[in-house]
């Protein structure tokens, strides 16, 4: 099999991370506390979710105020620790700075940049919401240097969540793809569909059951009517995309119009069309999604959710 369609993603930019994580420091009291103060250690500074960035790169500190929680996220070859500091209020930050969102520049970050930024707005969505005990209530106390929070009232450990959620771009025996367009979405905007994994079921099961339930598409099934095509973080706020192509059984669609508004099937050309007249728009090139479509359709499609084409006026 040569099709490049079936080869995994290997351009998904939030998957990309140049940094050893260290796992086997976390749990090193010692080495922490030192590296927690040396100056040269790096620290992304993050709030509500956000990070301090300098043009397409992050701006990273030295040591923070004790009373800052920091959680590591690696070691670089040189042996340099890089942590992510959770500041409560933002801290102030030079004029040629700026506090970013990760969907924003995600896709002109480093390797480097890309693996540290993901870690740390993914680290810092789950602190800022996992502040007690779920089985208590008590208060938490970090631990492992920022990767797991400990209950010393009825002795239970708590680790970061990942909520894994499927995404799919679906074909039909025409070589038709599938697109649809969310309620609570911008008349233009169009993309694969996708939905979270329910306790207790697989990835495969999770991807026929949306593509259903939302489209009222049929996915084959065959094994081969259900390809993994890779997964990347999608930390907004614990999600782990898993990409799949799948072929279609049955091609007619009837959408549930609760989640989803709107159901097409492109033909290349109708999709090359619609793109480039601006009438539909498709998500940013950080998204798997788009990484799907592209695969697809076999190059780069113009425009983008950020960067809307206006419709031609006559
Ligand atoms: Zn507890």
């Amino acid at each position: 099999m040569s099709d490049p369609q079936w080869w995994l993603l290997d351009d998904l930019v939030l998957a990309r991370s140049a940094i050893d994580r260290a796992a086997e420091r976390r749990g090193d009291g010692d080495w922490v506390a030192q590296a927690l103060v040396d100056p040269a250690s790096r620290f992304v500074q993050v709030h509500q979710g956000h990070a301090v960035l300098e043009g397409d790169r992050l701006a990273l500190s030295g040591p923070v105020a004790a009373d800052v929680p920091a959680s590591l996220l690696g070691i670089d070859d040189a042996g340099v620790a890089y942590f992510c500091a959770h500041f409560d209020d933002a801290p102030a930050i030079d004029e040629n700075q700026r506090w970013a969102d990760l969907r924003m520049p995600g896709s002109n970050l480093d390797s480097m940049d890309a693996g540290l930024m993901v870690a740390s707005v993914a680290l810092d969505n789950w602190s800022r919401t996992h502040r007690h005990c779920t089985r208590c209530g008590g208060e938490l106390s970090w631990r492992d240097a920022g990767w797991s929070r400990y209950c010393s009232r009825d002795d239970a450990s708590h680790f970061p969540r990942t909520d894994p959620a499927v995404i799919v771009l679906v074909r039909d025996g025409e070589d038709r793809a599938l697109l649809g367009r969310q309620v609570r979405w911008e008349p233009a905007w169009f993309s694969t569909l996708a939905g979270f994994v329910e306790a207790g079921e697989s990835a495969e099961a999770a991807v026929r059951r949306e593509v259903q339930e939302e489209s009222g598409v049929r996915i084959g099934s065959q094994p081969k009517d259900l390809v993994y095509l890779g997964s990347q973080p999608w930390p907004f706020p614990a999600s782990l995309m898993l990409g799949f192509h799948a072929f279609a059984q049955d091609a007619a669609i009837d959408v549930d119009g609760e989640e989803i508004a709107e159901a097409r099937w492109f033909t290349r050309e109708q999709m090359a069309r619609a793109c480039e007249s601006g009438e539909i728009s498709l998500p940013p090139a950080v998204s798997i999604a788009r990484k799907l479509i592209e695969r697809w359709f076999g190059e780069p499609l113009p425009g983008d959710w950020s960067r809307p084409l206006t419709r031609p006026t006559r």
